[in-house]
């Protein structure tokens, strides 16, 4: 993996005394060696980055931190130790994490992480559940068809088992958003997860934002989080980001609201003339490196690559 002037993106974080929240979440001791082993000087803010990405000046060790995801964590373990370093970084904010905390999007991860002895135990109880309304058969046939892209991820993140990829593929491009709540919510309710009770300390509130956005660059993560917003009508999508910025140009006011990171790194050449409606100039995908259509080559700053931390963990 070329880790060479990309960016770093980070969801969730845990005390170094506590066990992980999520599958991928990080500790305190993680993100000092992390910043020690990039190095303080190449970890440039938000501006410095986008103008040398842009004027094509970046050297090969110049990178910038991203946040996803709105995640209380971030500001409890990860804003203290970048303010320590004076590190300025990006986060992307769904508003509806904000707003609305009835929400199975981020809680499902906490559940399978608590409630479950292993994460397989927590997909087979999703699968049952699933078959109730998604025919099994139609399913397999599908997932059959998608077996190849499956190795083909598992080459590129490593991190990932073959039945995390599968089950993401599902979520994301196979079943729609309600009907992936709806199955989450039933087996909340069978194992007694009060997912209301976690959300609550889950995402940052409207004072959280405004304190992070004193230092650090806020962008779009899209109103509602779609997995796949590649599914959903141009106007959706539209509405999707036009809310999203509204929203959060109406809590801050000291900067600008235009950049972005995909949800779930997922876009179509329609994105490209929604964000250019909207004014966003800077847009951050899942690492992919190679430029597959012509769209992304014509519009290299809304296609900015970005690192999962994790793969900095063979290194630390
Ligand atoms: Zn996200």
């Amino acid at each position: 993996m070329n880790l060479t002037n990309t960016p770093i993106m980070f969801h969730d974080f845990h005390d170094n005394n506590s066990k992980p929240n999520t599958q991928g979440s990080v500790n305190q001791d993680y993100i000092y060696k992390l910043i020690k082993y990039i190095g303080i000087n190449n970890i440039l803010s938000p501006e410095d980055y986008i103008l040398k990405y842009n004027n094509n000046t970046l050297n090969k060790n110049h990178l910038c931190l991203t946040f996803d995801d709105g995640l209380k964590s971030q500001l409890k373990i990860a804003y203290p130790i970048l303010n320590e370093f004076k590190i300025r970084s990006f986060f992307f904010i769904p508003s509806t994490y904000i707003l609305n905390k009835d929400k199975v999007l981020e809680s499902y991860k906490h559940f399978y992480m608590n409630y479950y002895s292993n994460v397989n135990f927590y997909y087979e109880d999703f699968f049952n559940e699933l078959y109730r309304y998604f025919d099994k058969k139609k399913l397999n046939i599908l997932l059959k068809n998608y077996h190849y892209k499956i190795i083909k991820v598992m080459k590129l993140k490593s991190f990932y088992s073959y039945q995390d990829i599968q089950f993401r593929l599902i979520r994301n491009s196979i079943i729609s958003n309600t009907l992936f709540s709806k199955v989450n919510k039933i087996l909340f309710k069978k194992k007694k997860f009060n997912y209301h009770k976690i959300n609550k300390d889950k995402y940052l509130n409207e004072n959280d934002l405004k304190l992070i956005a004193k230092e650090n660059k806020i962008g779009l993560h899209s109103q509602n989080h779609f997995f796949n917003i590649r599914k959903v009508s141009y106007f959706s999508q539209y509405n999707e980001y036009k809310n999203n910025k509204k929203y959060l140009s109406s809590i801050i006011n000291n900067q600008a609201i235009n950049s972005l990171s995909y949800p779930s790194g997922v876009y179509n050449y329609q994105t490209v003339k929604i964000l250019k409606k909207l004014k966003i100039n800077f847009a951050f995908r899942n690492v992919n490196k190679k430029y597959h259509f012509n769209y992304e080559k014509q519009n290299k700053n809304l296609f900015v690559n970005r690192n999962n931390h994790i793969e900095y963990n063979k290194y630390l």
